[in-house]
């Protein structure tokens, strides 16, 4: 056998094909909205985990790369932990995407990696994963590696001395040196580990369906120790100050534990989440055991996403009719007032298999009450889906007046289900500030089109403003008024008139990771259950 060359690893040039990994999210939250979820609610209720920090896995790897890089002695600079980790992110991505047990679902660099895996090519040609700072790594898993307790930031001092360091580094206890040290017993006997980590080779395709086996994110329910290091990780805090978090943590993955093992459907389906932890709230709005803490809070940010998809279906109504039916310059305020009337006709409108016959001019108290009628059958979450399927203001302004009536008394609920409904932005109300005021505003009888002008004024026009506003220099308004007293709108971007997608509430990262640290699996039929591990994780997270 050859003997093993170490070369010094070049920078590769980075190949046009690289996609830009961060996309710009301006003007995808037009109203204030999804930062209530993302800025105000969720640092509470999960913190730790990110969107798109979502394959368990990962909590090994790049421990795993920080060791090694730490181990050789390479030097401590920001260029070559880089070009380290974005290398063999690359590797190992092609690996997984020769997996045969699955489709290296959010493996990162699969952008490149996956059409040359596709393309057959035989060996491999070296390259890079993203075209990011420190790859994958850099984007997505290094805060939560660092708020986890398994890495030591940029800067942090370290040593006898307390130098701080150049470059991130695994804290040397043995919760993070377990992590890096399961995952090379995975790797070290590989070829791919032997022969070819350290060189600049062209890799046989053989040797990474082999690697595929070993390392690939579908393979971590297998390795025990691995797995069980990955759990600790996430599960156990790493120390006293970190307790308080890592038990809303455990408490949130409970939830969606609990929750998936009612309905299957909760692993798939944003809406099936939140019906489910609004339907166990409305059980026992007081409840004030473990489990109903959370269920609480939890219910509140579902409520508060089900209000905010109406509110969508009034701003998406409301911005696509500005844009068709303005003139060269806008619309003037009377224009303005006729447009939202003529969205407040409902004549046709068919909810729960009642027709509404809504007409402008009618009392709003008076649809209200046929609303409520006819959405009896009718959960949070299928009123919600039928106003976003509806996708009209008046459809928006429904719903809306329904939620005002089924939204839970403070006084009568779980003061936790209060704290979060009560969470705003800066510009934009939250759950309880937007009902409240529609049901103040309905108590002095507005016809359902003075409702909804002032629904539009209030929640869209003010709002909106203010957050293009902030956004500046980069354009994301719908629309502004002219120094003219027209309102003028615009279409910014490809997709400025889409209805903007709900808050990411993390079901979905929590629903990949608990998979992947094996609280539950795909039945043969491939509907999702519980494992025993994920049933003994929910009993003593809520001490059942
Ligand atoms: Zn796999």
């Amino acid at each position: 056998m050859a003997a093993l060359s170490e070369v010094p690893e070049r920078a590769e040039p980075l190949a046009a094909w690289l996609q830009p990994s961060l996309q710009d999210t301006a003007g995808r939250d037009p109203l204030g909205l999804n930062t209530i979820t993302l800025d105000r609610v969720l640092p509470q209720l999960v913190p730790g985990i990110l969107q798109l920090s979502e394959r368990a896995r990962y909590f090994s790897i790049y421990p795993w790369m920080l060791w090694q890089f730490a181990d050789r002695k390479r030097p401590a600079r920001a260029d070559e932990l880089d070009n380290f980790i974005r290398r063999r992110e690359y590797e190992l991505c092609l690996a997984m995407k020769l997996c045969p047990h699955c489709s290296a679902y959010k493996a990162i660099g699969g952008n490149s990696a996956g059409p040359r895996v596709a393309a057959g090519e035989d060996p491999f040609a070296r390259g890079l994963s993203v075209d990011s700072i420190k790859g994958g790594f850099g984007l997505y898993y290094r805060s939560p590696l660092v708020e986890l307790g398994a890495v030591a930031p940029t800067g942090t001092p370290l040593g006898p001395e307390a130098v701080p360091t150049p470059i991130e580094v695994l804290l040397k206890d043995d919760r993070a040196m377990s992590l890096g040290r399961a995952f090379h017993e995975s790797i070290r006997d590989t070829e791919y580990f032997q022969r070819y980590e350290r060189t600049n080779d062209p890799i046989p395709r053989q040797v990474l369906e082999d690697l595929a086996e070993r390392i690939c994110l579908c393979r971590l329910p297998r390795l025990p120790t691995e797995r069980d290091a990955v759990r600790e990780l996430m599960f156990y805090p790493a120390s006293e100050e970190a307790a308080e978090a890592c038990d809303a943590r455990c408490r949130a993955f409970a939830l969606y534990l609990a929750l998936l093992d009612r309905d299957e459907g909760v692993a798939i389906h944003e809406g099936r989440f939140w019906q489910g932890v609004i339907t166990q709230f409305l059980l026992a709005p007081t409840a004030d055991n473990r489990e109903g803490r959370t269920i609480a809070a939890w219910a509140a940010l579902a409520m508060k996403e089900c209000m905010q998809d109406a509110l969508c279906s009034v701003w998406t109504s409301f911005c696509r009719t500005g844009v068709q039916s303005q003139g060269l310059d806008g619309v003037t305020q009377p224009e303005l007032a006729e447009m939202i009337r003529g969205l407040a006709d409902g004549d046709d409108l068919e909810l729960g298999g009642t027709r509404l016959k809504i007409t402008p001019d009618e009392p709003a108290l008076a649809v209200q009450r046929r609303a409520v009628a006819a959405a009896r059958g009718l959960d949070w979450n299928d009123v919600r889906w039928w106003a976003a399927d509806q996708n009209t203001a008046i459809a928006g302004l429904v719903t809306l007046m329904v939620f005002v009536d089924r939204v839970p008394e403070p006084s009568r609920v779980h003061p936790l289900w209060t704290d979060i409904a009560g969470r705003h932005s800066e510009h934009q109300d939250g759950l309880l500030g937007v009902l409240s005021l529609l049901k103040a505003r309905l108590r002095v009888q507005p016809t359902v089109d003075e409702l909804l002008d002032w629904t539009v004024r209030r929640f869209l026009i003010g709002p909106h403003e203010a957050i293009a506003y902030s956004k500046l220099p980069k354009a994301t308004f719908r629309f502004s008024w002219e120094e003219s007293g027209r309102l003028r709108f615009f279409t910014p971007g490809g997709h400025g008139l889409d209805r903007f997608d709900p808050s990411d509430d993390r079901r979905g990262t929590m629903a990949l990771l608990s998979e992947d640290v094996g609280f539950w699996e795909r039945s043969e039929i491939q509907s999702p259950v519980l494992t025993d591990d994920g049933r003994d994780f929910v009993a003593e997270v809520f001490e059942r």
